[in-house]
């Protein structure tokens, strides 16, 4: 699954706005994306990053779209933002925080990383 492939399949969602984090919450995006639509279909979103190792969705919708986005962005502290697995993820020291698994930190300076996840 590919940044457009998500972009494409909810392009009203997306019409204003490009996913700015790794490519590891990308299952995590497409299954809140669908909530939200489900329960509000006019939903935009306005912005999707990372911030302090978490994700962060800005979104104009209802409030109980609001709480799944919510919902969305704790549950982002236990998937690697890199890889996507649940696996031995924390918040790694670095240059910038990250929830990255043990595996991602080992690698995370390392050449090629970074366009690998982006
Ligand atoms: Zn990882």
């Amino acid at each position: 699954m590919t940044k457009s492939d998500i972009t494409n399949k909810y392009p009203g969602f997306f019409e204003d706005c490009e996913i700015g984090c790794f490519c590891g919450w990308l299952e995590l995006i497409d299954r809140t994306v669908e909530k939200v639509l489900s329960v509000d279909p006019s939903a935009k979103a306005k912005q999707i990053k990372e911030k302090f190792g978490r994700l962060r969705i800005y979104a104009s919708c209802n409030k109980e779209a609001y709480q799944i986005i919510l919902d969305a962005e704790d549950e982002s502290q236990y998937i690697c933002e890199a890889c996507g697995t649940g696996d031995s993820v924390r918040l790694q020291p670095g240059h910038w925080l990250k929830h990255y698994c043990d595996d991602c930190q080992n690698k995370r300076y390392t050449k090629g990383f970074l366009e690998s996840v982006s």
